[in-house]
């Protein structure tokens, strides 16, 4: 598949580059003060989550470690296959670490379950949630969200860090996917 241009494949903006920096500002300063004290571990889940991660961790003003991990749930497609399998696993042990999971979006909570018993079987000393999109209305699984950046409605979304068949995560924004990209292909 080809990468059609930004105006025939996004329908809108759903949010802003101003906004996305205005509530990453604010999830920082949450977390610092939350976490005063600590050298809490973040946690980002590739790919989706690098970009968010990326300019959250720039507002944390307390010490604080990185590393990530990749999963898989989606293969290509816009609908989750209930499937997930660790493809990159963590460097850092979480044993006694204060961690803290970042993600760009949960959706069916099917992934962040999976990841919230994986990470707490390692003893961790705290672990808790970060995540820049909730999709509420599609839970199938409950999960505690610590820190929610925006909740946004059932619809398939790109763009900064977030994907449609590995393309679009260079955009700044947060914009819907025309339905005919994904459907006509
Ligand atoms: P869940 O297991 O909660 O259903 O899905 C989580 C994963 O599905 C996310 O990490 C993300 O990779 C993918 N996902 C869910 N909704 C969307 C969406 O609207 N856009 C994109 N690009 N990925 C999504």
């Amino acid at each position: 598949m080809e990468e059609l241009g930004i105006s025939e494949s996004v329908e809108k903006v759903l949010i802003s580059q101003d906004d996305l920096q205005r509530r990453i500002r604010e999830l920082g300063q949450e977390i610092s003060y939350d976490y005063a004290g600590k050298t809490p571990l973040f946690v980002g889940i590739l790919k989706g989550a690098f970009i968010f991660l990326s300019d959250l961790i720039r507002n944390i003003s307390i010490p604080c470690h990185l590393d990530f991990m990749q999963v898989s749930s989606y293969g290509g497609g816009t609908d989750s296959s209930g499937i997930v399998k660790i493809l990159k696993d963590l460097d850092i042990s979480v044993e006694g670490r204060n961690v803290i999971i970042v993600e760009d979006i949960v959706d069916t909570g099917i992934t962040m379950k999976h990841l919230l018993e994986l990470l707490s079987a390692r003893k961790p000393a705290s672990l808790s949630v970060c995540t820049l999109l909730d999709k509420k209305e599609r839970r199938e699984v409950d999960v505690d969200l610590d820190y929610v950046g925006f909740e946004i409605p059932n619809a398939f979304v790109v763009g900064y860090g977030l994907d449609y068949a590995e393309y679009y995560r260079n955009l700044p924004f947060i914009g819907v996917l025309r339905p005919s990209v994904y459907e006509t292909r």
